[in-house]
């Protein structure tokens, strides 16, 4: 366990999380071979609203569906994610007919998911101030909160962290395009 001072417990505070769910659902009447997703067609910069479905898409069996669903906060429950689930796949119709949700099969919570700090924080040098904790007290920060939301990311990071403090040969070092 961390045994943060208070230095380090006032920046990393600053952290946020959104909320994110998977599931595999049944349902029927959604097209087989197309993927349905949540945009904003009036003005593509800025994206749907949320909490919402960020996709429905299909998979290799009969009625089965891969459902993305993000929440800006950590406020929803699972059941209200379920019910907001439900309710927004039996909004959707394809060629007149409306879609019935059948059963979730699967439903996962990954809340918090995609840590970020406020603009106005990036501003006044949060990340500059994030990686003056590097080293010290003899601990390396790493993962998505610094690097970007995937796994290649977080090892080019780690790539870079480790030719930065320890510049000696060394093959953990190399990046991901490298390997
Ligand atoms: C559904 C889903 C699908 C994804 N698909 C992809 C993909 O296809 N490709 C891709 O590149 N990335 C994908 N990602 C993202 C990828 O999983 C993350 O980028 C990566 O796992 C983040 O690594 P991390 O070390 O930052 O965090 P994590 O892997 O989340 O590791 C954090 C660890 O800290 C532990 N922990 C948390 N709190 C505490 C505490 N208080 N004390 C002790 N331990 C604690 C957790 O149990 C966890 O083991 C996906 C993520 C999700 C949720």
């Amino acid at each position: 366990m961390f045994d943060f001072d208070e230095h380090e417990r006032l920046l990393l505070s600053k952290f946020k999380a959104r909320g994110y769910w998977t599931a595999v659902v049944r349902a029927e009447g959604l097209d087989k071979d197309k993927g349905v997703f949540n945009v904003n067609t009036k003005n593509m910069i800025k994206a749907a609203r949320f909490p919402g479905i960020y996709a429905v898409l299909p998979m290799p069996f009969s009625d089965h569906y891969n459902v993305l669903f993000g929440a800006e906060d950590l406020s929803l429950s699972d059941d209200d994610v379920k019910q907001r689930i439900r309710d927004d796949i039996e909004r959707l119709s394809f060629r007149g007919s409306k879609v019935k949700f059948k059963e979730f099969v699967e439903f996962h919570n990954h809340s918090p998911f995609g840590p970020y700090v406020e603009v106005d924080d990036i501003r006044n040098g949060f990340y500059q101030n994030l990686n003056k904790l590097q080293g010290r007290h003899s601990t390396y920060y790493i993962g998505t909160a610094l690097s970007g939301p995937s796994t290649p990311d977080c090892w080019d990071h780690v790539a870079d962290l480790v030719n930065d403090y320890f510049p000696a040969n060394n093959p953990a070092s190399r990046r991901s395009d490298e390997l």
